[in-house]
């Protein structure tokens, strides 16, 4: 299996801020990363459904002497969707071809990626969700008919031309779903969303990575990482390699509980995953809005982030464990989230007619 990437985002320039980045876009701190990714289907840690789903396609595939169905997968940043379509290239025996929206801009640009293409390659495009309409409407026929139409002239003598394509497997990934438009998403045999991870699982990868960096790990330490990795595989490894350094210059070398704890205090990486910038935005909703419901963009002007930021990068983790609420109102602290930020919470959520069908006591917690 050869890997071909035409991905730019390893050269992204240094961030700023010095503390490590518990936020899940990929940064230049894990320009390491490709050493820690799973290599096959056993080493890839949980996603049992998303496995499940994988294994019956390629056994169908292989069994047909077919190429894959053309697959989607979404979900947030750093949860395994490029290790997974690595995987499957090297379960299938075939290339695959790494490159991201932003670096399609043009339709040339697609089209050179297309026709290098051979029978079974996958293509996997990142940020899929990102591409120019212009760029995605050449992927239609070849997604379709695996036909290339380009078109020879200019102006009223303008002809299209077809050129067959060989049978591939286009492996879009997004963290917008939604954002995608019908046509392309229809064009998808397989819909596939990734989820965030349970504490042990990322526990589990800790304790590998561990192993893969050579550093000594007890259980503890591990599911202290694991628990402040906000259910994200690619936040464990960066917290990793942080405490490692911490319990190299702090400690023995070894990473115990104690050590994972102190380390992460210091980098502002609370128990629960969250980061200065978590706990600023639920505290002003808290101090700000009396606990909400507030609407995104007076949460944005509040805390000086992007709308979209907020949305994309902050609002998932924070959903996900119950701090978070989204209603047609706006956005909520829930109970769990004045409880965590010390805060009495407010009589009102005791009331049932203020829960409006979601979770303000936090009770998923
Ligand atoms: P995405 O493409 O969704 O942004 P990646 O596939 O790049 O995420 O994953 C980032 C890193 O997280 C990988 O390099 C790998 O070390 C780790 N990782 C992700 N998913 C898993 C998994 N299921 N099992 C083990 N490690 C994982």
């Amino acid at each position: 299996m050869a890997i071909i990437s035409s991905r730019s985002d390893n050269n992204a320039p240094e961030p700023k801020r010095p503390k490590v980045t518990v936020q899940p876009e990929k940064q230049p701190e894990d320009r390491q990363e490709e050493t820690l990714r799973p290599k096959g289907l056993e080493e890839y840690v949980g996603q049992k459904a998303l496995k499940a789903v994988l294994g019956v396609a390629i056994k169908a595939a292989k069994s047909r002497q077919e190429s894959l169905d053309h697959l989607l997968f979404y979900g947030p940043p750093g949860l395994g969707k490029t290790s997974i379509s690595l995987i499957l290239a090297r379960e299938m025996g075939v290339n695959i071809h790494l490159t991201t929206a932003p670096a399609l801009e043009r339709p040339r640009d697609i089209a050179g990626l297309l026709v290098k293409l051979q029978r079974g390659d996958i293509l996997f495009i990142d940020e899929i969700h990102r591409l120019p309409r212009i760029t995605e409407e050449i992927l239609y026929p070849a997604m379709e008919d695996f036909r290339l139409d380009v078109t020879v002239g200019k102006g009223q003598t303008a002809k299209i031309t077809s050129v067959p394509l060989p049978r591939f497997t286009l492996i879009g990934a997004t963290t917008r779903s939604g954002s995608l438009s019908a046509p392309l998403r229809d064009r998808f045999g397989l819909l596939q969303a990734l989820r965030f991870y349970e504490v042990d699982e990322l526990a589990t990868i800790v304790r590998r990575n561990a192993g893969l960096l050579k550093v000594p790990i007890d259980d503890a330490g591990a599911l202290e990482i694991g628990r402040r990795a906000r259910g994200t595989p690619r936040i464990a490894n960066r917290l990793l390699k942080r405490v490692r350094d911490y319990a190299q210059v702090e400690g023995d070398g070894v990473i115990t509980e104690a050590i994972a704890c102190q380390a992460l205090e210091l980098y502002e990486v609370d128990p629960r995953g969250l980061d200065w910038t978590d706990r600023r935005l639920l505290q002003i909703l808290i101090e700000h809005y009396n606990g909400g419901p507030t609407g995104l963009e007076a949460l944005a002007a509040a805390t000086g982030e992007e709308s979209q930021t907020i949305e994309e990068v902050y609002e998932p983790y924070l959903i996900q464990i119950g701090y978070l609420l989204r209603s047609a109102r706006g956005r909520m602290a829930s109970a769990a989230a004045y409880k965590h930020l010390g805060y009495e919470p407010p009589k009102r959520f005791e009331q049932a007619s203020f829960l409006d069908g979601i979770d303000p006591l936090g009770l998923r917690n």
